[in-house]
């Protein structure tokens, strides 16, 4: 039988899991990029965005903060979109690391491929594949109008992130030339490495996230704008990568309990997508020891479980 899931009750749940997880206090804000260590610890917002287009919200939904890692998703999926999904599987794979976001010891293992899109070294062997090779501007551009497009309003690059993750982002540089060696990254390292610095100091607000998630619910076609945004049959295999390592080494036990794919970044969003139904995004600082957001963890976890959604089960929602 289908399950009802429409917006009142979805406001009185998302409301229970604010009040429930407000004040927790687990966590720290990142530290390793000082302007994410600065950010008020207490801000936090749930917002969802339904198939057809209702935005049900609480909290801080319009703070602007770091997209960091969520950034990962929206260019692996242009270069599906651009490339074909193929190229991706081909050139960087699909596979979950089990290892931290950052890790170098991944790529050694994997002994030459970055393995998916959704970690460090992926998503910069990802920036290397936008088109057109070469040119920084045009592909600044496609990465800059795509995620606008996704999320249905445009982002704006937070200066003082961006300088902050450019002067401190040591690891990454070493993931970008470790690629070069193993001949995973097919442009410019320096240049793609900027990329993904610039993709990742991106200002986005939960809502935004939201309806970012709800777009690939519906299979590329924004429920807000009702453009669409990528082409219908790309939304599986974005969703395939984001259940496998969303979560990075914490991703098993997240979908265990959460029952829902969804990516994380370090600036303290995640963003989750159950297709066909609804993009879910949750906003809070403190992370976790893998640079997981604490409360916006225990918010989804709580709405997931209380409204029983579980993409493995035998569930079927229909919107009223
Ligand atoms: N820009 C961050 C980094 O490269 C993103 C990490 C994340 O959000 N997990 O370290």
């Amino acid at each position: 039988m289908n399950k009802k899931l429409n917006a009142s009750l979805l406001q009185e749940v998302i409301h229970e899991a604010y009040e429930k997880c407000k004040d927790d206090k687990g966590g720290a804000n990142a530290s390793y990029i000082p302007y994410l260590a600065n950010i008020p610890s207490g801000l936090f917002g749930i917002s969802v965005c339904l198939a057809n287009g209702q935005i049900v919200e609480v909290g801080d939904t319009s703070y602007v903060f770091g997209i960091e890692s969520i950034s990962k998703v929206p260019t692996a999926l242009l270069v599906m979109e651009q490339s074909g999904p193929h190229a991706v599987l081909e050139k960087i794979g699909a596979d979950a690391t089990g290892l931290p976001f950052n890790s170098i010891m991944a790529i050694l293992l994997e002994k030459d491929h970055p393995s998916t899109p959704l970690v460090n070294s992926g998503a910069i062997s990802a920036c290397s594949m936008v088109q057109p090779t070469g040119d920084a501007d045009k592909k600044w551009a496609a990465i800059t109008d795509f995620l606008t497009a996704l999320c249905g309003s445009k982002l704006t690059l937070i200066d003082e992130l961006y300088k902050s993750e450019s002067d401190t982002n040591f690891n990454n540089k070493s993931i970008a030339w470790l690629l070069k060696n193993y001949g995973r990254i097919y442009d410019d390292p320096d240049l793609s490495l900027d990329l993904y610095t610039r993709q990742c100091s991106m200002g986005v607000t939960a809502r935004q996230l939201s309806i970012a998630g709800g777009t690939i619910a519906c299979d590329g076609i924004n429920p807000i704008t009702k453009a669409q945004v990528f082409k219908a049959g790309l939304a599986p295999h974005i969703v395939s990568l984001i259940a496998t390592v969303g979560f990075y080494e914490h991703t098993g036990d997240w979908l265990y309990t959460s029952g829902i794919p969804a990516k994380t970044g370090v600036g303290g969003g995640i963003l989750g997508v159950l297709p066909g139904v609804m993009g879910i995004a949750a906003f809070a600082p403190p992370l976790d020891g893998a640079g997981n957001s604490v409360k916006a963890q225990k918010a989804i976890k709580y709405i997931t479980n209380k409204l029983g959604i579980n993409i493995f089960g035998h569930n079927h929602y229909e919107i009223e």
